[in-house]
């Protein structure tokens, strides 16, 4: 079976009825990059630079992850790589960002709050990921939106990253910018978000741990947990729907991308990309390749949602 698996690793996700799906990597760090080749991923699809912020004992330089996302770049070579911006806070937790202690901090001070609250922080993100996308396919990805607000202030600040590269004859590339999609209230504006952002990536960990109000660390909640709740498959549908209409790419970068259980009814929504872990690939590879995601779509899409 293994060695079925292996014929997938230089195979093109591309489904019986033609359709492409991408099959991208999650990676945690630079030293993931091994299995992302090994296993043929397309790209990569949720890198999460954390691992930056938290390896270290102060707050890495621009310098420091410019090098860092530049290799990156260049070992994808030309395959995209979407970098998400810091996702800070919650059970991730660095000592010199100083955060209080907060009652509820899956709900607290995180992620693009923090970036947006801080943006000397941010913007020597947004200058090392700008300036590295010269040298490779690199998109930016910004977690934990909530509002039409956010997005407005996050382009304001990329305006002015771009300004202050200019000014210091600095040379920069165009990557992508678009949002993950993880709580309810992006879920349900995200007709509204489409219009602002190049593509979707669907957070489905979070999404549900905000959706059923269920602290995605605390086990004992297991017998309330239902990783297939049709709110969330729902939210999901109507998200890729919305980017569809507003002419953007959607794809899924929580863990339920890699349930197999659920292939058939991502391809019969449309979703455009599957982003899971490496070892995880090669099996949502083989199923999207034997798939026909037009045969049966209502049928499927009623059975689930
Ligand atoms: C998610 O929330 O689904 C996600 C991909 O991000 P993380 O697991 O890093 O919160
Ligand atoms: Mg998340």
């Amino acid at each position: 079976k293994k060695e079925l698996l292996q014929t997938f690793k230089n195979k093109e996700s591309i489904t019986l009825d033609g359709k492409r799906v991408l099959t991208y990597a999650n990676i945690g760090n630079v030293k993931d990059l091994a299995l992302v080749l090994q296993n043929g991923a397309e790209g990569i699809g949720l890198f999460r630079s954390e691992f930056l912020y938290l390896e270290s004992e102060t707050y890495p330089t621009e310098e420091e992850q410019f090098e860092v996302y530049k290799k990156v770049a260049e070992t994808m070579a030309g395959k995209r790589v979407i970098i998400r911006t810091l996702d800070i806070g919650a059970d991730k937790q660095a000592d010199y960002f100083e955060l209080a202690k907060e009652e509820n901090p899956a709900m607290g001070v995180r992620a693009i709050r923090i970036c947006l609250t801080r943006p000397e922080i941010f913007k020597t993100q947004l200058r090392a990921l700008f300036r590295a996308s010269a040298y490779g396919n690199i998109a930016i990805m910004y977690p934990m939106i909530t509002s039409l607000s956010e997005i407005a202030q996050i382009k304001e600040i990329v305006e002015e990253v771009k300004a202050e590269l200019d000014a210091d004859g600095v040379p920069y590339g165009t990557p992508e910018q678009g949002i993950m999609i993880e709580t309810p209230a992006a879920a349900t504006i995200s007709d509204l978000l489409a219009k602002e952002v190049d593509f979707f990536s669907i957070g489905t960990n979070d999404l549900t741990q905000y959706t059923l109000a269920i602290d995605r660390q605390n086990q004992s909640l297991d017998a309330f947990f239902d990783a297939h709740h049709i709110a969330v498959l729902r939210m999901i549908y109507q998200t890729v729907q919305n980017a569809h209409k507003a002419g953007i790419w959607c794809g899924i970068c929580g863990e339920l991308g890699a349930d197999s259980d659920l292939t058939e009814l991502f391809l019969a929504m449309g979703i455009d990309e599957l982003s899971v872990s490496p070892g995880r690939l090669l099996t949502i590879r083989r199923l999207i390749c034997e798939t026909d995601s037009s045969a049966n779509k209502e049928e499927i899409l009623k059975k689930w949602l």
